[in-house]
């Protein structure tokens, strides 16, 4: 049943399908979930880089395993979505421990590993084994809802489940980990959110969406995305070659990640309403010899909208460290890693 469609997506990943990648035809495990859980939230173009500091840096699932969080937070520094760094540790660690250090072959175990959902489990079981597993992801969502016109919300239990079936029941179980890359790329490349390329499309004398001229209303969902906005004052406290940083410890976001002094406010402040964020933290006015605003950068994540101010603070003496806070050293302070828009912030400022 279906094969139509694994036949004419094959026939375009043979012909049409130039999507260059470097872990393309990958066989070895260990790389492919790297490259799996590099790009789950990740465009392909910015993860390439770091795919490949990854295997240089470690080669091998044990030395990622046996690596400092930090070198490996710092390595990670720029891709967002901390806790896919937090959980690739946590998987390489256990894959030592409770594998030998071998990855494991079975679907049901790699499903084991922290931070591996079904799809990245279908994704390695696929492209290392070549077993039966389709991926399911938002790229396939589309492509499936736009061709069989599916009006199921794919946010919905019931759509999960509709999906899900119809995936597995047209992928092609002898050549799973081709079709499972093929329908990967044409999602990326041809059956785009925006702008799908549609008279190029080999499905489109089948695709229902394109016959009726419904692209842009598949896939449907029922959850609008609610976002809010937070406003974080970071205030650099200088003294001489020192800086004053945290860790972040709560699980709120950028659990590890490291920060200058943060004060939280309800809303956007004027200049005039910054100054006395420092006297609240216990920062007194006479202690500072210098105060200087930088630009707002901000940062989207999937359910809030952080907005940095960041204020530069140069201190006539050295006070002791805020509570959670510790004093560093530049060259030090370089080493640590930072959340993405700090990070952007230091480098456009040098
Ligand atoms: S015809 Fe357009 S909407 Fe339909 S599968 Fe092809 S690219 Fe997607």
């Amino acid at each position: 049943m279906n094969s139509w469609f694994s036949r004419t997506l094959l026939n375009w990943n043979r012909l049409e399908n130039h999507r260059q990648m470097p872990w393309k035809g990958e066989k070895d495990p260990y790389r492919i979930w790297l490259s799996e859980i590099i790009l789950q939230q990740t465009r392909v173009e910015q993860g390439r880089a770091y795919y490949e500091r990854f295997i240089s840096s470690f080669s091998t699932v044990s030395q990622l395993a046996s690596a400092p969080q930090q070198e490996v937070f710092k390595l990670w520094e720029g891709l967002g979505y901390y806790s896919r760094c937090r959980n690739m540790t946590k998987a390489a660690q256990a894959i030592v421990e409770q594998f030998n250090g071998r990855f494991p072959d079975s679907y049901k175990d790699v499903l084991s590993l922290p931070g591996v959902g079904p799809y990245t489990a279908a994704a390695i079981c696929s492209f290392a084994y070549n077993q039966p597993f389709a991926v399911v992801d938002g790229n396939v969502y589309r492509i499936l809802a736009r061709i069989f016109e599916i009006t199921i919300p794919v946010d919905s239990d019931a759509g999960k489940k509709h999906f899900n079936t119809l995936a597995t029941d047209l992928l092609d179980k002898e050549n799973s980990a081709e079709y499972n890359q093929a329908i990967m790329d044409f999602g990326a490349t041809v059956c785009k959110p925006k702008n799908p390329l549609c008279n190029q499309c080999p499905f489109h004398d089948r695709c229902n969406a394109y016959k009726h001229n419904t692209v842009y209303s598949y896939p449907v969902k029922t959850k609008k995305l609610l976002r809010r906005t937070r406003y974080f004052y970071y205030f650099f406290l200088e003294k001489d070659d020192e800086i004053m940083v945290r860790e972040r410890v709560t699980k709120d976001i950028w659990q590890h990640l490291y920060e200058p002094v943060l004060v939280e406010a309800e809303k956007e402040l004027s200049e005039k309403e910054i100054n006395p964020l420092l006297r609240k933290i216990g920062i007194p006015a006479d202690s500072v010899s210098g105060l200087r605003y930088s630009v707002k950068h901000s940062q989207q994540l999937t359910h809030q909208q952080i907005c940095g101010i960041f204020t530069h603070v140069s201190l006539k003496n050295k006070v002791d460290a805020l509570s959670g806070y510790q004093w560093v050293n530049k060259s030090e302070f370089e080493k640590l890693p930072f959340p993405r828009y700090i990070l952007s912030y230091l480098k456009e400022k040098k």
